[in-house]
């Protein structure tokens, strides 16, 4: 015979041992919803962002791509970088790439949108990304075009860092750099303590022949001539968004936000 202080111990302990069991069953549940829910929500929030960023050189879209992409989490893709990966690897596209620049020739176009595609088929690239000096011409702008279509895709944005010409030749001169160390500065944004001296090594700080006005006058006529254009390809194609690029860097990057959000 069990005593009732006994039973009454193996009912309570039977009835918490349930309860447990059925409160991990819910928990398990639980967590199974909540998770559905949160990949549903973040699927929702990923909404895919593929990005191209216009702009003359030196009107700063090379920053305002970096802090897209590091707010979306999405690649900030240059030519530049696939260039060197590709040849770095060795694949088929970049040995053929690097015969081209080891004459000193441009990789033309067909090659450069092949490398390019290559990339953004890649994993990291499935929520979106931001190209950066990609498309650089008519002839690049429809062959990357045409290879989305293939794949039933588009782009979605193209940003347009707008820059009048007398304003980016105006930095560009305010730009002093030191060929000791390399440090670079601005005489309006970012001075040297003591005038054309560098803080760091104490040598004279000078305007690189990049930066004076002549040779940024010249790469702002190629800019015109080739990648202008681009400017009426995506207005054509409905997804121009153009932001006022002599505004401060941080209003503009606020700016951009809004415009891809809204
Ligand atoms: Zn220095």
């Amino acid at each position: 015979m069990y005593s009732w202080r006994y039973l009454e111990y193996r009912y309570l302990h039977l009835y918490t041992s349930d309860k447990l069991y059925i409160f991990k069953i819910k928990q398990i549940l639980y967590n199974r919803e909540s998770n559905k829910g949160m990949s549903s929500e973040s699927e929702e929030e990923n909404k895919e962002m593929k990005i191209i960023m216009l702009g003359a050189p030196g009107a700063g879209k090379g920053t305002q791509a970096k802090k897209i992409s590091d707010k979306y989490e999405i690649p900030h893709i240059s030519t530049g970088d696939i260039f060197r990966a590709n040849i770095k690897n060795g694949t088929e596209l970049g040995k053929k790439a690097k015969t081209y620049m080891d004459q000193g020739l441009l990789v033309p176009d067909e090659l450069t949108c092949d490398l390019v595609v290559d990339r953004i088929s890649e994993e990291d690239c499935k929520n979106g990304f931001i190209l950066d000096g990609f498309p650089r011409t008519i002839p690049q702008a429809e062959c990357l075009t045409k290879a989305l279509n293939e794949r039933n895709e588009k782009m979605d944005y193209a940003v347009n860092v707008d820059v009048p010409d007398e304003n980016i030749i105006s930095r560009m001169s305010g730009r002093r750099a030191c060929l000791n160390c390399g440090a670079t500065y601005h005489i309006v944004n970012i001075p040297t303590k003591k005038p054309g001296i560098c803080d760091r090594c104490g040598e004279p700080v000078v305007l690189r022949d990049d930066d004076k006005p002549e040779t940024v006058k010249k790469r702002l006529d190629v800019y015109h001539a080739q990648t202008k254009p681009l400017i009426d390809y995506y207005g054509d194609q409905g997804i121009l968004k153009t932001v006022d690029g002599t505004l401060p860097m941080e209003t503009v990057f606020d700016e951009i936000v809004k415009m891809i959000e809204a």
